[in-house]
């Protein structure tokens, strides 16, 4: 069978301090003509506990480490939820450009024309996409937008003289989402979704009422699904005056084909490190901007990019702004590459991609619902959720099955999440997955069923091949060691 996956070529890698010699050094610089001074210091290079390399060593050491690492540009990393495309070079290339890599926050507005055009076309590019009349670039990660967005509810009610306390949040959404209502004042009230894994008209009217400043849903869902009630269920929250907020991190699955504003959802963040192109999960910096209907707009943070005849300036002068989220103008860098990505794909390039998106994920959903158990059997959207109710009967679970596949060379899928799901295996391939890796994919799960049955212990002690390999979990959250 054709896998990625291999054990050859890992090397051990001790630390820098392990491999000194002394005398050794990487560069060595031709001695001074100039007679020398000492320098009224208080410790020496003797003193500081150096290790002494040649280059060589320090660069096998470097690029070894960097290969333990595992990227979008090593190989398909389908975590659920996370939209872990590849992102084009030219993206990278783009941000890279001097001019706009350098430009400096304080530089002046005469100085920074391009780059406030830059943020002004993609804040219109974005109400294009979502069919919201503004949009801030502000927040700098979906989190921040969430917290942002609830805040403008905040304000709006405010404004109404109408504060409220409550906000509904579906039992399929992702943890941020009650944290933001929380950390922003508001009690989060839980719905569960109905027998299909979608919210039901019902069960949002049975809990709505004059105290709930809103819902926050995401669409689609984190089942992969799409939340077909969502203009009921907006009417409903609307009849008893609270506003809609919309988790848009699952915007992969319907651009260019479903404008959010146009479903009901009053306001919604975008994940720009997930769906428009830009390298994350390392914990580098998102940008999470944020569209708005006409009513809310009053409310957005500040600055505000603005353009007055041929000039682009930036305005704190909106006397209902919920203020300033951060020091400057949001994550700059993040913005060139959306920008870059949204131009060179076009609308036509952008729906394609979701389309793809959708069909890989129904791909993945149809190869494998004979070997994983698939808890709701329907297409999907963007992503599908089995579990690991088949293998339970060789008492393997979801994570016995994740581990393995780093065996295989695949990074493993979401698991555990979305919580409605009992040992749920979420995969998200992606529109940028061919399909000869997807079926790579399908036969090492299958491979992996199949060793359930024959060699569990395989699974029991994976990962095998790592660099690391299985890690006692328990022990790493009783006692860290936090000191490497
Ligand atoms: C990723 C994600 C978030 C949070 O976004 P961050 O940019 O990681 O803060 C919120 N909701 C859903 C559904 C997500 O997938």
């Amino acid at each position: 069978m054709n896998h990625p996956g291999t054990s050859g070529l890992i090397f051990r890698e001790p630390e820098l301090w392990e491999k000194s010699r002394a005398g050794r050094c990487a560069v060595s610089i031709p001695g001074s003509d100039v007679e020398t001074a000492p320098l009224n210091q208080e410790f020496t290079r003797d003193d500081v506990d150096l290790p002494e390399l040649y280059e060589v060593d320090m660069v096998r050491h470097y690029t070894r480490l960097s290969q333990w690492n595992f990227g979008i540009d090593s190989g398909m990393y389908p975590l659920g939820s996370c939209t872990m495309k590849y992102n084009p070079k030219t993206n990278e290339a783009q941000a890279s450009r001097d001019a706009l890599a350098s430009v400096h926050p304080l530089a002046g507005e005469p100085y920074t024309q391009g780059a406030l055009k830059l943020m002004y076309d993609l804040e219109r590019q974005l109400s294009a996409i979502t069919g919201y009349d503004a949009v801030t670039l502000q927040p700098a990660a979906g989190a921040h937008g969430e917290l942002t967005g609830m805040l403008i509810i905040h304000a709006y009610h405010e404004k109404n003289n109408d504060q409220r306390s409550k906000v509904l949040i579906p039992d399929t959404a992702h943890g941020t989402n009650p944290a933001s209502v929380t950390l922003c004042g508001y009690e989060a009230v839980n719905v569960d979704s109905g027998e299909e894994g979608i919210l039901t008209p019902e069960a949002v009217e049975a809990v709505m009422d004059e105290d709930t400043a809103g819902i926050m849903v995401t669409n689609p869902n984190t089942l992969g699904l799409f939340e077909r009630n969502i203009r009921e269920i907006a009417d409903i929250v609307h009849a008893k005056g609270g506003l809609v907020y919309g988790d848009g991190a699952n915007m992969n699955a319907i651009m260019g084909i479903v404008k959010p504003a146009d479903i009901g959802i009053d306001v919604m963040h975008l994940n720009l490190h997930k769906t428009f192109s830009t390298p994350h999960g390392g914990g580098g910096p998102g940008s999470g901007p944020v569209g708005v209907t006409k009513a809310l707009e009053p409310f957005l943070p500040v600055p505000i990019v603005e353009k007055n005849g041929e000039n682009y300036t930036l305005t704190c002068d909106r006397p209902d702004s919920i203020g300033r989220l951060h020091t400057f103008y949001g994550h700059f860098g993040i913005m060139v590459r959306a920008y870059s990505y949204i131009l060179s794909m076009g609308a036509e390039g952008l729906k394609n991609a979701s389309q793809y998106a959708v069909l890989n994920a129904n791909y993945l959903k149809e190869s494998l619902k004979e070997t994983l158990n698939l808890p709701f059997d329907k297409p999907c959207m963007h992503e599908c959720v089995f579990n690991d109710k088949k293998q339970q009967a060789y008492h393997i679970s979801t994570m016995d099955i994740a581990k393995r596949l780093l065996d295989y060379g695949f990074h493993p899928p979401t698991v555990y999440f979305p919580l409605v799901v009992d040992g749920s295996f979420m995969l998200e391939p992606t529109e940028t997955e061919s399909r000869e890796t997807l079926d790579q994919f399908v036969q090492a799960v299958q491979a992996i069923s199949r060793e359930a049955a024959e060699t569990p212990d395989l699974l029991h002690s994976a990962p095998n091949l790592t660099k690391v390999t299985r890690l006692d979990e328990v022990s790493a959250a009783r006692k860290p060691c936090l000191k490497g």
